[in-house]
């Protein structure tokens, strides 16, 4: 049980929505807030303070803070490869949000901080193969990250760090790798590959088209962690006493053709594939060494990407048949464990979900 006021920045998206939901089941007392009107939050809890705030501003930063005793920072201007390769000034911007916010946790004596940083601060000369072994966290120096975005997150981890070490609050990083399942982004231009593939065999589906885009060879690959194991592993890392950054991803590496096979036997469908190689394609292999976290936490997401998928494709599915964008809705959240797992491999066994609450550690 946590008894204190907990701030979540970003609430109103989709990762945001989903850690409010988690800390609320907990009997949390937890304030809300993102700088959407309330009716375009991807998840809305009236058990929560939902607040409609800027916190790239210094002063809706305080007003944000006061009183709380944790902070969580998943707040900032971002969606895949389609946005931020063609928005790096507006990704950069991100930079206030961050920095005015742990302004305001030092000035209000927050008890612990937690920035939500990216897989995209990794240089891309680690990861200019498919087969890439993993990236450890020590691979983001010498630093060379996604041009934009990546440099606003390695930039906003150091500040992480040196809010620590100089003014002693206590900031936990955690190094998110591709994030997907239901109340994602899966229209727009924001969205990322598992819901953009997941969109298109719907589409391809319902008006018989048979076909499908895919941006690249297809040959690139990615390890995709569903959002309950996000979740689970931000708010167990916020308890922890590590404060350096972690990654916190999947380590089942998958090509994006991989992925489409998933998602098409998910669906009972085989679709003709057309590559758009001028598309947005990102770095050509990334997946995430998990040993730091293991050693550290005892533990690594694990949910398997076919079972993950199997929930986000029956969301969007829902989404799409519905004919809106995405809507605020309420549903069952499950997290999982199982023990923990190196390889690459395109995994079709079903996960073995257990409760939140029967963990081990404690999960703030
Ligand atoms: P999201 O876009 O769904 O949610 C971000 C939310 O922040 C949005 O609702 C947006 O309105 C809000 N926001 C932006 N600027 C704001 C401001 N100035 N004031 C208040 N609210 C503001 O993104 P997400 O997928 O939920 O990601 C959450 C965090 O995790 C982000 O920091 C993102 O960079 C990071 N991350 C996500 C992934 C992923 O795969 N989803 C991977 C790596 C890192």
């Amino acid at each position: 049980m946590v008894d204190e006021r907990i701030v979540v920045a970003g609430a109103g998206g989709f990762i945001g929505g989903h850690l409010v939901r988690s800390l609320l089941d907990e009997q949390a007392p937890v304030v809300a807030i993102d700088m959407k009107p309330l009716d375009e939050w991807h998840q809305r809890d009236s058990r929560a303070e939902n607040r409609r705030l800027d916190v790239s501003d210094l002063d809706a930063c305080r007003e944000a803070v006061a009183g709380a005793t944790r902070v969580f920072n998943l707040a900032a201007d971002m969606g895949g490869m389609g946005f931020i390769e063609n928005n790096k000034a507006l990704c950069m911007l991100s930079v206030l949000i961050n920095t005015h916010l742990l302004m305001a946790a030092r000035e209000h004596q927050v008890e612990r901080y937690f920035f939500a940083s990216s897989a995209c601060v990794y240089p891309d000369y680690r990861q200019d193969t498919p087969d890439n072994p993993g990236l450890r966290e020590a691979d983001a120096y010498p630093a060379m990250p996604e041009d934009g975005y990546g440099w606003e997150k390695l930039f906003s981890e150091r500040m992480c760090r040196h809010f620590g070490e100089d003014f002693g609050l206590a900031t936990r990083v955690a190094r998110y790798h591709n994030v997907y399942g239901p109340h994602g982004t899966w229209t727009g231009g924001r969205e990322k590959a598992p819901a953009a593939i997941c969109r298109k065999v719907v589409e391809a589906k319902r008006s018989g088209a048979r076909e499908i885009e895919i941006w690249g060879d297809g040959e690139q690959t990615r390890s995709f962690m569903y959002v309950d194991d996000c979740v689970l592993g931000t708010r167990v890392l916020t308890g922890s006493e590590i404060d350096e950054p972690l990654n916190l991803g999947s380590s089942e590496m998958v090509t994006i053709n991989e992925l489409v096979d998933i998602v098409e036997e998910i669906a009972g469908v085989r679709l003709v594939r057309s590559y758009n190689l001028d598309a947005p394609k990102g770095v050509r292999g990334r997946s995430s060494d998990n040993t730091l976290i293991s050693e550290r936490l005892g533990w690594e997401p694990s949910i398997t990407l076919r079972d993950g998928l199997e929930r986000t494709y029956a969301w969007i599915h829902d989404e799409v048949a519905g004919g809106s964008a995405p809507r605020p809705r309420v549903e069952a959240s499950v997290s999982g464990v199982r023990a923990p797992r190196r390889r690459r491999s395109t995994a079709t066994s079903p996960g073995s979900f257990i409760k939140l609450r029967v963990l081990p550690w404690r999960v703030w």
